[in-house]
């Protein structure tokens, strides 16, 4: 399988891939004088050049309508959120009234934590993934003790069981079975941010259910990589983030999805005048009543210069449609996993599960020779324009976007891992 190296046949995936324009649509990085190899999607998306024109937008009304501008043409901050909700419904498999975007992602897992973690002394304890995001497993340790629970016992954490620190099905099961009578929350990734891997979400949702638990997902890593079937799958709640896959800039306003069942739920919740019934809001009554639906959580008014962005994302998103896009992310994740398996498995060892059903677009790498031989490698590529981001102790992850990214980008991150090696092989060390 030699041509995978050919540049003629990377070119030729690239020029006969349907979606390869939109690549034109976002601003990609230069690093001496050419476009980066950029495949850091997963940590911040890079700019489409729509969200320019969305920002200038709001502060051209800012200027000159001032405040009137909440409530005149067709950009009107009053219902500001409404504009991005069909779009964010499609991108993560909704209802329109199941999605709102508000705050940032923790806060939002703590607002949903608020309503959906209700433990008493029979069922205190939340499951969740060892070597979670570390932001996640202090939201939730922070919520257990806040209940007057101890983590030490009612945060349970599902260890990895797989040579390469990925989770079987049959160990969530397992743990679910062994905890069920005592779990009052599942809470769990749609795709893991340091291995990469993909869960069954409709299965977790099932298992927790049957245990009587309630589940929601983070879906930082998720959203915008995979097709997401949230109703459909069941969910409870679910958050995530816009800046990762979504395309949507630094710290952009986040998402939550809660589903239909609990669009007029009484469990708490915590309150502010933007949940409220929004024919009555601006009665300013002291009396709180929250507009059905996950808009029904929102608490302020949302930063319109944080949203603008995400409607330019949006808009790409479905143009591309997220099964076709998510058919392209699969055929980049293949090429990278081929040329890794052709010629670089010296140096690198895939950490990801193999198989497309248990991965988004993401490829996690040990540098098979070490954190040092590693740092050595992670600079070189930064050193030639191939930017991917390092995690402690020894991998490396590579996600190509399947908006931007292109097969040559995998060619070239495999023509620098080559060079590499063969630099260092030339050079004994002691
Ligand atoms: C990116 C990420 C975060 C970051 O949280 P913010 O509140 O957006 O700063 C949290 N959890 C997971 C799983 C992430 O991937």
């Amino acid at each position: 399988m030699s041509q995978l190296f050919d540049d003629d046949y990377a070119s030729a995936l690239d020029a006969a891939d349907p979606l390869q324009a939109l690549r034109g649509e976002f601003h990609i990085p230069r690093h001496d004088g050419r476009e980066q190899a950029y495949f850091c999607g997963n940590s911040l998306g890079l700019q489409p050049k729509a969200a320019r024109g969305y920002v200038e937008e709001v502060l051209e009304k800012w200027a000159v309508e001032a405040v009137e501008g909440h409530f005149t043409g067709s950009g009107q901050w009053m219902p500001y959120h409404a504009l991005v909700r069909n779009g964010l419904a499609a991108a993560v498999g909704a209802l329109p009234s199941e999605v709102v975007a508000m705050n940032s992602l923790t806060a939002n897992l703590h607002l949903m934590m608020v309503s959906f973690y209700r433990p008493t002394p029979e069922r205190p304890a939340i499951l969740m993934e060892a070597g979670a995001f570390p932001s996640d497993r202090y939201a939730l340790e922070s919520q257990v003790r806040f209940h007057g629970f101890d983590p030490d016992t009612d945060l349970i954490e599902v260890q990895p069981d797989e040579p390469d620190g990925t989770l079987s099905m049959a160990a969530i099961e397992q743990a679910i079975a062994e905890h069920g009578p005592r779990l009052a929350l599942v809470l769990w990734p749609g795709v893991q941010y340091r291995t990469g891997q993909a869960f069954d979400m409709a299965e977790i949702v099932r298992l927790g259910h049957a245990a009587g638990a309630v589940v929601g997902f983070d879906h930082a890593h998720a959203a915008g990589n995979l097709p997401l079937r949230l109703h459909d799958a069941g969910a409870d709640f679910a958050v995530w983030c816009h800046y990762k896959y979504m395309n949507a800039g630094p710290g952009a306003v986040a998402g939550c999805f809660v589903h239909e069942r609990h669009a007029r739920t009484d469990r708490p919740r915590f309150a502010g005048w933007w949940g409220h019934e929004q024919d009555s809001r601006f009665r300013m009554g002291p009396d709180f009543v929250p507009t059905p639906g996950a808009e029904g959580w929102q608490l302020s008014n949302p930063p319109i210069l944080g949203l603008a962005p995400l409607r330019a994302s949006l808009a790409l998103f479905e143009r591309a449609g997220m099964d076709a896009l998510r058919a392209r992310s699969e055929r980049l994740t293949a090429y990278l996993q081929a040329l890794i398996e052709a010629r670089l498995s010296p140096v690198l060892q895939i950490v990801t599960p193999g198989e497309a059903s248990r991965r988004g677009a993401q490829l996690s790498l040990r540098v098979r020779a070490g954190r040092e031989a590693g740092r050595d490698l992670f600079a070189h590529l930064a050193r030639n324009g191939v930017l991917g981001d390092w995690r402690e102790p020894d991998v490396i992850r590579i996600s190509p976007a399947p908006l931007y990214n292109n097969h040559a980008d995998l060619l070239r991150f495999a023509r620098e891992v080559q060079t590499w090696a063969a630099i260092t092989h030339g050079q004994p060390h002691d």
